[in-house]
């Protein structure tokens, strides 16, 4: 029984042409289809001529023709002919009576899918040859619509696909492909060798190798040159084809352009090298961290600040490695805070605070802080400058603003102290001259004589008061000599040891071979002792002193944090003690006249003063370190000079005569001052001229017959100093000899408060035994 074929009962019917001119044998056909086909019946209509086969197709689709091989005049293989050609590709199965090859032959040839033989005992094979047909037609169809979808993508796809030969010449391209490689045409491709599109021979040689070792290439990544000479980067994938024997047929391949996300990821890298050599170049340090507060980017100048690596700062947490242990709960404080609210309160200012170096030295910090902008997760930026140099630059200049307000004062107290003291020392010399003249005229056992004594001890008192006014306002004449500062100390020594006592050590290191200096030997004597007073003060239950002596030099450094030095070589001496030490307020009002912390009686708060007075007007500095209870320090530094060292000259009339008969021309001002001096030089026999002015002076010189063996001149005087008027009547006198008196001095006659050496000079105030003495002492001065 002939076997149905499966189809769908929805299906609509097939439709079978059967195109035969015998019309019994179209009936047989028609009978063993029907036959054979019962569940699905196909509808079966026949034509008996070609042309009546030709209208037939014109006007209806058909699954399957059966054709006679004879039709009439015609035959079977040219209807099909005709038929193929006008695009009906319907399959047809042919029967035919004959079983000729070559018929066969030429049907298959003109698109015959089947045919079957004539005859009763070929019928039956007819229903076989038309299942097999239809499902062979089904099946080309399949793969046709198949094939025409692959097509349709290959045409489409925005991937670039290609077809190599073995040896990489292009047998095909999609238009993808073209259009990545520029090219408006297939034609232009074929025949290139594909390889040669890699930019860069390296790249072919890998290509080459990868094939060779893998059989395929995965997503290879390269420079390509396009037909236009453009370069781009591509992606390129393919795999060897190869045949049934395993032999290389051709390659297939996929092909991208990737030259935007190359050039996004090119830029990317720029921004990133860029970002780096910014960070590398800065002076800030540049910091990075990420919300839990940990270091994500650390760049050398902070590797340089904090003394940190970056690759050990990475991934710390910022406050444990760079925040002091007392701010650090207040920097997570803070972040958490931010990170809480977004409150930008931190961003964008300047925030000062304290930084901590690997080392543990903490130093001030300006810091700036930003947010990472993006929506990647929150990071913040902080810039920090490091202040350090700033502050001290800054407390340099508040140091030396100090010193000069300081100096100022100074400068105005000096100026005013010495100005009384000038007038003090013509009243003080009064006051003790008429004493001591008086003294000396009453008897040994006059009641009145104790009253006297006590105001000439007034005198006397007053009189030293004076002399450290003087000193301190710099204003009191020096005889300053080349010395060996080395020789002054240990000269000092033994009556150091016994002004300071035995519970305080006297350690003394004197630097060997220092350099001179110019000074008031006397003076700096003073200046040791009230030092040295001060030290034994502040240890009351002993201790030690030492006294060093040194050549030194001061930097730059040095002196711009201790104005108003200036650099230099200098020789150093220094007094240091084990004392009590000094409070910062102390130390600000130190050198100040009349400053004292002593109990009344105990200081007169000159000491100090009288140092500053003689170190200033010797050129040098007197600089003092001290902290409560860590003793103190007190530095002069006076500047160095050639020369030998000048002995002190010894002390002339030792005579013990003080009297003469010479003639003195006697000048001052003052006529209280002149009117004692007068008075006490007539007492020693000498005859005395007077003059109040230079005027007078003059005058006397110009008209005296007799010779004048001795001017007696004040330093100070209005019109014209004692100096000037010396010059001035050494013309009209030039055998007259000088001696100046003085309390005071000022620049017009003195350089630098230092008389010119060798001149003789009288201090003020002066006893009568003073003068006489002194003048005896330059009227026998061997004539040179
Ligand atoms: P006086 O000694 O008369 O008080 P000074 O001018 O010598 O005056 O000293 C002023 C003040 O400076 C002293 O009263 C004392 O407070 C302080 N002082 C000076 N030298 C020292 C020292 N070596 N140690 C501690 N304090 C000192
Ligand atoms: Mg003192």
């Amino acid at each position: 029984m002939p076997r149905s074929v499966p189809v769908q009962d929805t299906a609509p019917p097939l439709r079978f042409l059967i195109i035969d001119d015998n019309r019994s044998d179209a009936y047989l056909v028609r009978q063993c289809l029907d036959e054979a086909f019962t569940k699905r019946p196909p509808q079966l209509e026949h034509a008996a001529t070609i042309d009546e086969a030709m209208s037939r197709l014109d006007g209806s689709r058909y699954d399957l023709l059966l054709i006679d091989f004879r039709l009439g005049a015609d035959d079977g293989i040219s209807l099909l002919r005709r038929i193929r050609a006008r695009g009906i590709g319907t399959p047809a199965i042919f029967l035919t009576g004959y079983g000729n090859e070559e018929i066969v032959a030429q049907a298959l040839k003109a698109g015959v899918d089947d045919y079957v033989p004539k005859g009763a005992e070929n019928l039956p094979r007819l229903p076989d040859a038309v299942r097999h047909t239809l499902a062979r037609f089904e099946q080309r169809r399949a793969l046709e619509e198949a094939e025409r979808r692959y097509r349709m993508l290959y045409e489409a796809a925005p991937v670039g696909v290609f077809q190599t030969a073995k040896d990489g010449t292009v047998l095909g391209a999609n238009p993808a492909a073209l259009q990545i490689l520029g090219c408006q045409d297939l034609r232009a491709l074929l025949g290139l060798n594909s390889r040669d599109f890699y930019a860069d021979p390296k790249d072919r040689k890998r290509w080459m190798e990868v094939m060779e070792s893998e059989g395929a290439v995965q997503g290879m990544e390269a420079r390509c040159r396009r037909l236009d000479g453009q370069i781009i980067w591509a992606r390129v994938s393919a795999l060897a084809i190869r045949d049934g024997a395993g032999r290389l047929v051709s390659f297939e391949g996929t092909l991208e352009d990737i030259t935007p996300r190359m050039e996004a990821e090119e830029a990317l890298r720029r921004s990133e090298a860029r970002k780096t050599s910014i960070l590398d170049a800065a002076l800030d340090a540049i910091i990075t961290i990420d919300a839990a507060g940990r270091i994500t980017e650390f760049n050398p100048a902070a590797e340089r600040m904090l003394g940190y690596g970056r690759t050990e700062a990475l991934g710390r947490e910022l406050a444990e490695l760079i925040i002091p242990p007392a701010f650090r709960a207040g920097h997570r404080e803070g972040l958490a805070r931010y990170l809480a609210t977004s409150e930008p309160r931190i961003l964008g200012r300047r925030i000062e605070m304290t930084a901590i170096r690997r080392d543990g030295s903490e130093f001030p910090v300006e810091l700036a802080i930003t947010r990472v902008p993006g929506d990647g997760p929150v990071q913040f930026t902080g810039f920090m400058r490091d202040q350090s140099e700033r502050r001290q630059a800054e407390d340099a200049l508040r140091r030396s603003e100090e010193q000069l307000r300081s100096s100022q004062k100074m400068e105005a107290v000096g100026r005013l102290a010495g100005g009384v003291a000038h007038d003090f020392n013509n009243l003080l010399t009064v006051i003790q001259g008429h004493s001591e003249l008086l003294l000396a005229r009453l008897r040994s056992d006059d009641p009145i004589r104790k009253e006297i004594e006590q105001i000439r001890k007034a005198g006397e008192r007053a009189a030293g008061l004076t002399r450290q006014l003087l000193a301190f306002s710099r204003r009191q004449v020096l005889q300053a000599r080349v010395l060996d500062l080395n020789e002054v100390v240990a000269d000092m020594e033994k009556m150091l040891r016994r002004l300071i006592g035995e519970d305080i050590d006297l350690i003394t290191r004197l630097g060997p071979r220092i350099a001179h200096v110019k000074a008031d030997p006397g003076q700096l004597e003073q200046v040791i002792m009230n030092l040295a007073v001060n030290a034994r003060d502040a240890m009351p239950e002993g201790g030690r002193l030492i006294i060093e002596t040194a050549d030194t030099t001061l930097d730059e450094k040095f002196c711009r944090a201790h104005p108003p030095t200036h650099p230099g070589p200098y020789v150093m001496l220094a007094l240091t003690d084990t004392g009590s030490g000094m409070a910062p307020e102390t130390l600000s009002y130190l050198f100040e006249p009349f400053f004292t912390t002593k109990e009344k009686g105990k200081g007169t708060g000159l000491g100090l003063a009288t140092v500053y007075g003689i170190v200033k007007q010797s050129d040098g500095y007197v600089w003092v370190e001290s902290e409560p209870g860590k003793g103190s320090s007190f530095r002069i530094y006076l500047p160095p000079v050639e020369g030998p060292a000048q002995t002190v000259e010894p002390k002339t009339g030792g005579s013990g005569v003080d009297t003469g008969s010479e003639t003195i021309l006697l000048v001052e001002d003052e006529p209280v001052v002149r009117e004692l001096a007068r008075r006490i030089l007539e007492m020693n026999g000498y005859n005395v001229l007077e003059a109040g002015d230079v005027g007078e002076a003059r005058r006397l010189c110009g008209t005296h017959p007799e010779p004048i063996h001795l001017l007696v001149t004040d330093v100070v005087m209005p019109v014209m100093s004692g100096r000037g008027l010396a010059d001035a009547l050494s013309s009209l006198r030039p055998e007259m000899r000088v001696l100046y008196m003085s309390g005071y001095t000022d620049d017009a006659i003195v350089r630098h408060g230092i008389l010119l050496e060798g001149v003789p000079f009288l201090q003020k105030p002066f006893t009568p035994q003073r003068l006489a003495a002194k003048v005896r002492e330059v009227l026998d001065l061997p004539r040179d």
